[in-house]
């Protein structure tokens, strides 16, 4: 689907940038006037998926997260969230609610979160390829 608008940002997998990808997300899908709770979900979503590529992708490396957006026709918001870590084995066991490789510090509700907060969530990822999140949602507007 012809994107009417986009963006692309690509930074280093720190956790000082999951508050920078949260923000930079909210700024773009802002031009759309979104609501308060849409803003909100977003926000919340994409804070996930970035966090996943940071601590989960990247690990003990750090590497490049890729952010890119696009607003598609009937003011659908697509959020791409990729890294090119170490890639996920087995998809649908981590995208199962309290799964987690992240020991006690994690609880393994990530994919829960962006599924809750998002009208649809794919992901595609490649052990040793690294890992690609899409996020959609309608936005509605005030
Ligand atoms: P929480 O998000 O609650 O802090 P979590 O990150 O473990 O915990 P999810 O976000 O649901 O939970 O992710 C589940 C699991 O999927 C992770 O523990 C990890 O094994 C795997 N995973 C998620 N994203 C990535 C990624 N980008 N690269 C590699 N593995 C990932
Ligand atoms: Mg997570």
């Amino acid at each position: 689907m012809k994107a009417e608008n986009e963006m692309r940002l690509v930074f280093p997998a720190k956790s000082i940038n999951e508050s920078f990808a949260r923000t930079a997300a909210a700024v773009f899908a802002a031009l759309l006037d979104p609501t308060v709770e849409e803003l909100s979900d977003l926000k919340t979503a994409v804070s996930e998926a970035v966090t996943n590529a940071i601590v989960h992708g990247y690990r003990d490396t750090v590497g490049d997260v890729f952010l890119q957006m696009a607003v598609l026709p009937g003011r659908r918001l697509r959020i791409r969230v990729r890294d090119k870590g170490v890639g996920i084995a087995d998809i649908a066991k981590a995208r199962e609610p309290l799964f987690t490789t992240g020991g006690e510090e994690r609880a393994g509700l990530g994919f829960a979160v962006m599924e809750s907060c998002m009208d649809r969530v794919r992901v595609r990822s490649r052990v040793g390829g690294g890992t690609t999140v899409t996020l959609e949602k309608q936005i509605s507007g005030k």
